[in-house]
């Protein structure tokens, strides 16, 4: 449960995480009495804004479609529970500063026992400092306090150490929550339910059922003018060595002996030190070029005219453990692809031969996002007088089967579980140590500090990735129906 005489302190209110997800997944918990009673959000950032101009940047990305009176009177109520104080990262007045703020507000609070949760909308340049400032200025003495971080966690495992290392100075781990924010997702968290609360599901969980697993994420834009940032860290720091690896390990732990935060994590970080760094050969990377009058990602005039990062990755990963040993892990991601799709797609072995031949198939598909559905492509016979196997799918489409259910966003569903003090979805200290070591190589190889680098391949804006990627699946066991044997109704809902 969450304690009452709660003030969280949004660092960086200023900013683009702050404004389009930390301030609406505040409302929206606020707005369904999810935050503690008598809460108090307090803004900060160097930016010099008033009250209102605060209000106004920081209730923009709140929804209200349908000019609903009730979310319109909520929104107000909000703006009043909120306030901001302006100062500098570095240097202590500014923080003593936000503490006479602070303090002034908890006089309100009808307990000795006052909550803080400082939440780092921030660039990682600046978390040290502020860290180190608000544990010496602005920690409650008496209370619980509470301290949310922002990846990127480090630019690989020396960096990511020293930065560890650096918090650990002013910050317990239990006191930590580096968000994930992949951990939020609604269908991310139903894994652990899709695994262990079905028999059949988990009866099929391993290398003598499962022939090869891709876990993707496509983008259908490019940079589009923000490819300085996206330039430093390419898509394997971006998408695959944080996101697309929490899904991977959590697909493929062990049974927790229970849901508790730790005990999930001792899991996920027992079958990520069973996967050994990422060889070269296992890895494909491709970078968009200009096509159908879209630019290409060398056009983008923030990107230096000679850069060679990444705007495509696969990655094979290998869990060598009893469970998965030799089944391949696609972990895949692109920018300026033909779709926006999050998914996991477990493909199973070929059926026994024999009576069947070069039948489909089975797929379990999980879609993250968007539009969450669970289907499993599998064989039936063609309805009539033929008898014959056609691939079709036994079919969970959230939308459908759960029609009044608001599924929270995944900013929400953190926030709240920090308010709680639920590790669970947050990523430790060591899983972000072994993960590090995982892909480490790879990008030291991509960056060219171990020789010459490699050169991405080209693919055009708007297609799946470049053209050998069906290649480099294929020689994993991947193996698609032909188009014309499995189709998906255009009537349903997708
Ligand atoms: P941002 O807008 O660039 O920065 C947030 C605020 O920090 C700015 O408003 C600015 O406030 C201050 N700031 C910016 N650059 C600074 C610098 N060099 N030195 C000191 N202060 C600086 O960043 P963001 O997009 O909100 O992201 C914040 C954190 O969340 C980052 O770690 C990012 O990786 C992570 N993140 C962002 C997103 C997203 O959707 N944007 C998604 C996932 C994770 P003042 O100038 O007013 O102080
Ligand atoms: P699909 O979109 O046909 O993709 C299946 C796999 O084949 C993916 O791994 C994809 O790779 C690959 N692929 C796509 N086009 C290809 C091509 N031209 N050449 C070689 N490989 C290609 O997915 P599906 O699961 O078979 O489903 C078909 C359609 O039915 C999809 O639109 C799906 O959304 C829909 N459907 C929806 C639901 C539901 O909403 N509940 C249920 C079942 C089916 P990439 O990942 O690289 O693209």
């Amino acid at each position: 449960q969450f304690k009452d005489n709660t003030l969280i302190v949004v660092f960086g209110a200023s900013g683009d995480l702050a404004k389009k997800k930390t301030y609406p997944a505040l409302f929206g918990l606020y707005r369904n009495g999810y935050l503690p009673k008598d809460v108090h959000i307090v803004g900060y950032a160097r930016t010099k804004m008033d009250q209102e101009e605060y209000q106004t940047r920081t209730t923009s990305y709140i929804k209200n479609p349908n000019d609903d009176p009730e979310v319109a009177v909520k929104i107000e109520e909000f703006k009043k529970i909120s306030s901001y104080v302006s100062g500098n990262y570095d240097d202590s007045p500014s923080f003593q500063n936000l503490a006479r703020h602070i303090e002034a507000i908890e006089k309100s609070y009808k307990s000795s026992e006052i909550n803080r949760l400082f939440y780092l909308a921030l660039p990682p340049s600046v978390f040290v400092p502020v860290a180190k400032h608000v544990k010496e200025c602005c920690y409650a003495a008496n209370g619980t306090n509470r301290i949310i971080v922002e990846k990127p966690f480090g630019k690989d495992l020396e960096s990511c150490r020293l930065l560890l290392s650096s918090l650990k100075q002013s910050w317990k781990e239990e006191e930590t929550y580096r968000i994930d924010h992949y951990l939020g997702k609604e269908m991310v968290k139903n894994l652990l339910v899709l695994r262990f609360a079905n028999v059949a599901m988990g009866a099929a969980w391993d290398k003598h059922s499962i022939s090869n697993v891709q876990i993707s994420f496509k983008e259908p834009f490019g940079t589009e003018g923000r490819g300085g940032y996206f330039d430093e860290f390419g898509i394997i720091r971006d998408i695959l060595q944080n996101h697309l690896l929490q899904v991977l390990s959590i697909l493929t732990m062990e049974r927790p002996v229970s849901f508790a935060s730790e005990d999930i994590r001792d899991e996920k970080v027992k079958v990520l030190r069973a996967i050994p760094p990422i060889k070269r050969e296992d890895v494909l990377l491709g970078q968009y070029v200009g096509a159908n009058g879209k630019p290409g990602y060398l056009d983008d005039d923030t990107v230096p005219k000679d850069s060679v990062c990444p705007t495509f990755a696969a990655t094979t990963l290998w869990i060598n453990n009893e469970r998965w040993e030799g089944v391949p892990f696609i972990l895949k991601a692109g920018k300026a692809l033909n779709e926006a799709k999050v998914e996991i797609r477990m493909q199973f072995k070929d059926v026994t031969q024999g009576i069947f031949k070069d039948i489909s198939r089975n797929e379990l598909v999980i879609r993250i996002q968007p539009s969450e559905a669970v289907y499993l492509k599998l064989n039936a016979k063609t309805p009539g007088f033929a008898f014959r196997a056609i691939p079709t799918e036994m079919d969970l489409t959230y939308k459908r089967r759960f029609t009044d259910t608001k599924i929270p966003e995944a900013y929400e569903a953190l926030i709240l579980d920090a308010l709680q003090g639920d590790h669970s979805n947050f990523v430790r200290d060591d899983e972000l140590d072994v993960a590090w070591k995982i892909f480490t190589p790879i990008l030291h190889w991509i960056e060219g500090k171990e020789g010459p680098c490699p050169r991405p391949l080209p693919y055009p804006y708007g297609s799946r990735g470049p053209k050998e990627l069906d290649n480099f699946i294929g020689k994993l066991g991947y193996k698609r129906a032909a188009k014309e044997e499995y189709s998906w109704p255009t009537t349903n809902l997708s």
